[in-house]
């Protein structure tokens, strides 16, 4: 098989890098990879519809990542 960019952003996330992607992209590499781009929240364990530091995952000095949902339930004081 050739490798695309599929594979290369798979090996990225192997490596704990992260980008933002578009919907399609995220579509496209958990077509392959599964679960590959997901990321969880750390409250209610749905997919965040983020994925990590280079995509703005919505974190805490020390929790998360949060979906958006649980985000707006926390303190304002913590949403840095
Ligand atoms: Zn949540």
């Amino acid at each position: 098989m050739t490798r695309d960019w599929i594979d290369d952003e798979y090996e990225r996330r192997q490596r704990g890098v992260t980008r933002g992607l578009l919907q399609s992209q995220h579509g496209a590499v958990n077509a392959r990879y599964p679960g590959c781009t997901l990321e969880y929240c750390c409250e209610c364990g749905l997919p965040t519809g983020r994925t990590g530091a280079g995509d703005d995952s919505l974190v805490t000095e020390d929790g998360g990542p949060y979906c958006e949902e649980c985000w707006m339930d926390l303190p304002e004081e913590v949403r840095a």
